[in-house]
């Protein structure tokens, strides 16, 4: 079994809900078991920022599936959630699902790198993370609580708790 961190977020049709069925979602993958969820986070929008604000949050899912089963797990959810690609990096979506870490595993093929590229960069991911792992170390050996210090918060505010089976 490993330990899988998967980052949450949504701006559309309702994102505190959307996030709600993500996680019912999630705890259905099989070979796999939510072991914890943080809180649910309002963020402010990375990229263009003609767009409502998010909602972020984070998952620690142990899985015994392989990582790229995982991805293919949640492009299933994000797709029934009802996501549509379109052209522009970053715009508005239902659902966004990025695993973060897997263990320890450093991966990069075509279709996932792990760690996640921006995850260090990015306040919506290591508060959220923060708040569930605070002893985290990363592969390559940063402390996550190094990390979560020295981000600013760019506005990041606890919305709600997130109900998990
Ligand atoms: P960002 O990756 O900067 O957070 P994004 O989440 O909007 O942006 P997407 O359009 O959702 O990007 O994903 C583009 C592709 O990224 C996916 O098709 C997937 O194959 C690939 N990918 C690479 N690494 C990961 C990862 N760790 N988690 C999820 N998808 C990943
Ligand atoms: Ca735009
Ligand atoms: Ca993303
Ligand atoms: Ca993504």
């Amino acid at each position: 079994m490993t330990i899988a961190y998967i980052g949450l977020g949504s701006n559309l049709e309702d994102p505190a809900h959307q996030i709600q069925l993500a996680v019912d979602a999630i705890a259905t993958i099989p070979e796999s078991k939510i072991n914890t969820v943080s809180s649910l986070f309002f963020s402010r929008p990375m990229g263009p920022q003609d767009q409502p604000d998010y909602m972020n949050a984070v998952v620690a899912l142990e899985t015994s599936l392989a990582p790229l089963a995982l991805l293919d797990a949640l492009q299933t959810i994000e797709k029934d959630a009802g996501r549509v690609r379109k052209g522009e990096r970053w715009g508005p979506r239902i659902l966004d699902l990025d695993i973060l870490l897997f263990g320890d595993d450093i991966i990069n093929n075509e279709r996932l790198i792990v760690p996640h590229y921006g995850m260090k960069e990015r306040e919506f991911v290591l508060i959220p993370l923060f708040e569930i792992a605070p002893d985290l170390t990363l592969p390559d050996d940063s402390k996550l609580s190094t990390l979560r210090n020295n981000i600013n918060d760019n506005g990041l505010k606890i919305h709600s708790k997130l109900r998990y089976a």
